[in-house]
């Protein structure tokens, strides 16, 4: 007999089925019931791997939606699954996470791990890239001056720091504040996945093209990004420039307001006139 799939998992699996039919990949094959329901997706992938010769471009993709997928088998062991208060879900997140060594990030030099900050109910969450010098000196996410600048944008919204929550794709200072790897991006962002999925903002804003590229899996200019909402595993995402991009341009804060009306309305926020300072 059939199972009921849990709703979460239902929603997880047509947004897969989705991105293999974005891929060109329509057709499924169901394994035995006894068999993970998340298995059949890796077979229609196996099948259309023996079908046709796929691009490198469509097999990378492939690689990391299989591993989004088993993380999605592990996300459905997590220790805050069965959790509704969003505080008490991110204090597991944060045990489960621990003195993480799971990629090289921990033997380079890093002080110490930048989980996130803020209400673990916000409503509004920004997602910036990797933490900085200041941020790995006091453990919290954009605290050096492109946080100050984050809080007047914050502040021209009409809302406190406290109000919203802040995190990153990646936890740990890459050395030298490089961007950060592709795999390490990998290894990190299921953490910020289950902060997202435990705070259930109704909005999240990422900051700069690489929270962006990260969160959309989607390779593509600035210009192409802002001024529009994704749909992010059912929460609206809007992307805006990263606060350090304002630092060095800051005429490009007139467009960044432009992006946080949108946010704002969004939110039902009243929009005042000053914009971001
Ligand atoms: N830049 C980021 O992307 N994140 C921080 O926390 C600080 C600077």
């Amino acid at each position: 007999m059939a199972g009921v799939l849990d709703p979460e998992l239902k929603r997880a699996l047509a947004e897969r089925v989705r991105y293999y039919n974005e891929l060109g990949v329509y057709d499924f094959y169901r394994r035995e019931p006894a068999e993970s329901s998340l298995i059949p997706m890796q077979d229609a992938v196996i099948q259309s791997e023996q079908r046709e010769e796929m691009t490198p471009r469509t097999k990378a993709a492939i690689a990391a939606l299989v591993s989004e997928e088993e993380s999605l088998e592990v996300a459905n062991s997590k220790p805050e699954s069965h959790v509704s208060d969003p505080a008490e879900a991110l204090r597991l997140i944060r045990e489960d996470l621990g003195d993480c060594t799971r990629c090289r990030l921990h033997k380079q030099g890093r002080k110490q791990i930048v989980f996130g900050v803020g209400n673990p109910n916000a409503e509004l969450m920004f997602i910036g890239e990797a933490p900085g010098a200041d941020e790995d000196q006091q453990g919290e996410p954009f605290v050096g001056r492109a946080g100050q600048l984050l809080n007047n944008m914050i502040k021209a919204m009409g809302l406190r720091r406290e109000d919203v929550y802040i995190a990153n794709i990646i936890k740990c200072r890459p050395p030298g504040n490089r961007t950060p790897e592709r795999d390490e991006c990998e290894t990190c962002s299921p953490f910020l996945m289950r902060q997202i999925a435990a705070i259930k903002p109704k909005a999240i804003v990422a900051l700069g093209a690489v929270a962006a590229k990260t969160l959309l899996a989607i390779n593509a200019p600035m210009s192409d990004f802002r001024g529009r909402w994704f749909d992010f595993r059912g929460t609206k995402l809007a992307v805006t420039y990263h606060p350090a991009f304002l630092l060095r341009d800051p005429r490009q804060k007139k467009e960044t307001w432009k992006d946080l009306q949108m946010v704002m309305k969004e939110l039902g926020l009243a929009i005042p006139a000053k914009g971001v300072e």
